[in-house]
């Protein structure tokens, strides 16, 4: 079984997936940052767990927009 580890790059706490399977769910962002800024032909990677993703966007002026993605049964 393939053991794989996730780390959230901002607390650094390591998330162990078994068999593709981790009873949590992450933030991933991927940039290719283009002509127009100072990293162009970079790619950027991030992963955030929950906690990470909580306390930044409580900073943010302007909060995520919410809505629901599947119906809950
Ligand atoms: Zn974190």
């Amino acid at each position: 079984m393939e053991t794989k580890v996730i780390r959230c790059n901002c607390c650094g706490e390591e998330y162990i997936v078994e068999g593709g399977v981790v009873k949590k769910d992450f933030l991933t962002i991927e940039k290719d940052w283009g002509f127009f800024s100072k990293k162009d032909g970079q790619r950027h990677s991030i992963v955030l767990c929950e906690k990470c993703y909580d306390s930044w966007t409580a900073q943010f002026q302007l909060a995520p927009a919410i809505s629901d993605t599947k119906e809950l049964i």
